[in-house]
C-alpha cells in the first residue's frame, strides 16, 4: 500500500464524495445525474455517419483506423467532463468504475452474441512517468472494471515507450497531426493467440491520434481486427 493509499479514508473524511452532476454528498454520480447523460449517438468516428455499434464505415477503413470506436457519451457534456477531470486530476480511482458503468450499455450491444473468449480488453496504457506522478493508470482501471463487469479478460498488451507531454497542453495544429505521438507504443505482452478482437479501452478520445498509434502497434502484432471503447468523445 503507498501514501496515496493510505491517505484514502483521511481524505474522504475531509471531502467526501459529492455527485459532479448536482453536489449531493455520498456519491461522485447520483442515479439521478447519470440517468441524464445523453447516450453518444453511434457512428463511424471517422466521418461522422451514422452506424450500428460504432462500426467504421467501409470507405473510411485502414491501417490506424480501428474497426469499431465504441463511444458512451460526450466529453462537452459537463458531468462527465467533471467526472473525467476528478478521476485523472484530482486522483479519485473510484471514477474508473463509473466511467466504465457508463460504457457498458454500449458495449454490452457492440458484443451481443459474440463469445467473450473471442475478445479481450487491452488498456490504452500511460507512460510509467505519468502513472507514478497519478499513481494509477485511468485506462487499467477502467479495462479492469469492465473486464470483471462483462467477463472479458484484460491483456495490456501496449506498452508507452515515449514520454510525450498531455495533448490539451499542445498547440491544435500539432495535435492533428499526431507529430508527439508516432512511436509511442510498443508490445509488451504477444502471448495472447491472433484472431482473438482487442478492445483497445481509455477514457477519452479526441483527434483519434493516440488511438491510430495503439491500432498501427496492435495490428502489426497480428491482430486483424481493432476495437477500440471510450467513455466520451471529444468531437
Ligand atoms: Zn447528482
Ligand atoms: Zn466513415
Amino acid at each position: 500500500m503507498d501514501i496515496k493509499e493510505k491517505a484514502e479514508p483521511l481524505l474522504r473524511f475531509f471531502w467526501p464524495a459529492s455527485c459532479a452532476g448536482c453536489d449531493c454528498l455520498g456519491e461522485y454520480l447520483c442515479a439521478l445525474c447519470r440517468a441524464k447523460i445523453l447516450p453518444f449517438r453511434p457512428s463511424c468516428f471517422y466521418c461522422g455517419r451514422a452506424s450500428v455499434h460504432g462500426t467504421t464505415c467501409f470507405s473510411c477503413r485502414g491501417d490506424g483506423r480501428a474497426e469499431r470506436v465504441i463511444v458512451a457519451a460526450h466529453y462537452a457534456d459537463p458531468v462527465v467532463r467533471a467526472l473525467v477531470r476528478e478521476l485523472k486530476f484530482g486522483s479519485v480511482k473510484d471514477i474508473a468504475d463509473i466511467l466504465a458503468g457508463i460504457m457498458l450499455p454500449p458495449i454490452l450491444s457492440a458484443i451481443a452474441g459474440l463469445s467473450r473468449d473471442a475478445l479481450f480488453l487491452c488498456p490504452i496504457p500511460l507512460h510509467p512517468r505519468r502513472k507514478r506522478v497519478r499513481g494509477f493508470d485511468q485506462a487499467r482501471l477502467m479495462a479492469d472494471a469492465l473486464s470483471e463487469a462483462l467477463g472479458i479478460k484484460t491483456v495490456p498488451l501496449l506498452r508507452r515507450d515515449r514520454y510525450s507531454p498531455p495533448q490539451a497542453r499542445l498547440p491544435a495544429e500539432t495535435r492533428f497531426r499526431g507529430a508527439n505521438i508516432a512511436g509511442s507504443f510498443s508490445i509488451s505482452d504477444n502471448t495472447v493467440p491472433a484472431g482473438k478482437i482487442p478492445i483497445l479501452v481509455d477514457d477519452v478520445i479526441t483527434s483519434g491520434a493516440t488511438l491510430s498509434e495503439a491500432v498501427k502497434v496492435v495490428r502489426a502484432a497480428g491482430f486483424a481486427e481493432v476495437w477500440s471503447a471510450f467513455a466520451a468523445s471529444g468531437n
